[in-house]
């Protein structure tokens, strides 16, 4: 069953991921913090040791520094370090020219972070290998930055080859060689095994795939529940998740025409916040944003007006901003006694909310 399976998986994934992103951004931009322990975090020492860190060079990792570790420890490992606050709008800037690469490649992009995306490159007919070098070049040429691609034929292999090889590094998995790459991968490299998983796999002396793979499909459902059924196959390399993107879309959103005509302010109320509502769910399925808020309206005369908003960050996904900018707009415009026929709501200026929705600790 596994060999069928992992012969039907023709497709082929990429995952990017940059180096140290906030770090490296940092030490591009003032050369002389390569050579020191850089923690992207607030100093501890400002905030009364508050705080955690988002990311450290490679200088600090040896050090022990490690992302999501409390600044604090940082400090005591490193007292020498520079501690740098995350300067998140220069980050969005850099990330978003990345995957603007990304999308000269393919549309079927999949944003996870601000520098880290899933593409799936099976329609193109270059080596997977090759598009992975011109990427990495891409990524180098327009913002000077290192990134590491794992290569594979689902995005479970490609995520752990693009952290095989890092910092600045190929890793191409393919069936040939998956299971020997597997099989020396440690217990706590493979997805989602947190730090009770990796104890509770040292207590039974699994330390590595290799030895994953000989525990029975039952054996580490009954120890991990769903968990365990997740590692049988990650043993194995079968995963068959899809490359989650978006087709580009121009806006979101939906207009009501009414058989009877809308009279009174409670009834325009109530008719914004179906459209907000129904439009936010919309967005949240797709997983976007938006920066421009239109609303239409029309009214007996089939005189219709339309206004947009824009905002230069993307609206929250708030029924009540909504609603109430619509409101706004339609007491603006529309003088009592009034007969509406049609209200629209819709969000363009669309962008992913990965960006948005990532939580920076
Ligand atoms: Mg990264």
């Amino acid at each position: 069953m596994t060999d069928f399976l992992i012969a039907n998986d023709a497709r082929k994934i990429l995952h990017v991921d940059l180096d140290a992103f906030y770090a490296q951004v940092e030490m591009r931009d003032n050369p002389e913090l390569r050579t020191k322990a850089l923690i992207i975090s607030r100093d501890p020492e400002e905030t009364g040791g508050h705080g955690v860190v988002a990311t450290a060079n490679y200088i600090a990792r040896n050090l022990g520094i490690h992302s999501a570790m409390r600044a604090a420890e940082a400090k005591r490992l490193a007292p020498n370090g520079v501690f740098l606050t995350p300067n998140f709008s220069k980050y969005k800037i850099v990330s978003q020219q990345i995957h603007e690469i990304f999308h000269n490649f393919t549309d079927k992009v999949e944003p996870v972070a601000f520098d880290e995306a899933y593409l799936d490159i099976t329609d193109l007919n270059q080596p997977s290998a090759q598009i992975a070098a011109e990427i990495r070049h891409e990524i180098l040429r327009a913002t000077r930055l290192t990134s590491s691609i794992g290569v594979s034929h689902n995005k479970l292999l490609a995520k752990l080859g693009s952290e095989f090889n890092k910092p600045n590094g190929v890793t191409v998995i393919t069936p040939e060689n998956m299971l020997l790459f597997l099989d020396e991968l440690s217990i706590g490299e493979f997805r989602g095994v947190g730090k009770k998983t990796r104890e509770k796999f040292e207590a039974l002396d699994i330390e590595n795939g290799a030895q994953l793979r000989v525990m029975s499909y039952e054996k580490l459902r009954g120890l991990f529940g769903k968990m365990g059924e997740n590692l049988y196959w990650q043993a194995r390399g079968v995963h068959f998740g899809e490359v989650k993107w978006q087709r580009q879309q121009q806006s979101i959103g939906k207009e009501e025409t009414f058989d009877q005509m809308l009279h009174r302010e409670f009834d325009i109320q109530e008719e914004f916040k179906k459209l907000a509502v129904s439009m936010i769910k919309t967005m949240r399925t797709r997983h976007l944003v938006g920066r421009t808020l239109n609303i239409k309206i029309r009214d007996a005369n089939f005189v219709t007006t339309t206004r947009a908003t824009t905002h230069e960050k993307p609206w929250p996904l708030s029924e009540e901003a909504f609603v109430q900018n619509a409101q706004v707009i339609f007491d603006e415009l529309i003088e009592a006694p009034f007969s509406i026929r049609l209200l629209g709501m819709s969000m363009s200026n669309l962008q992913s909310s990965a960006f948005e929705e990532m939580t920076l600790f």
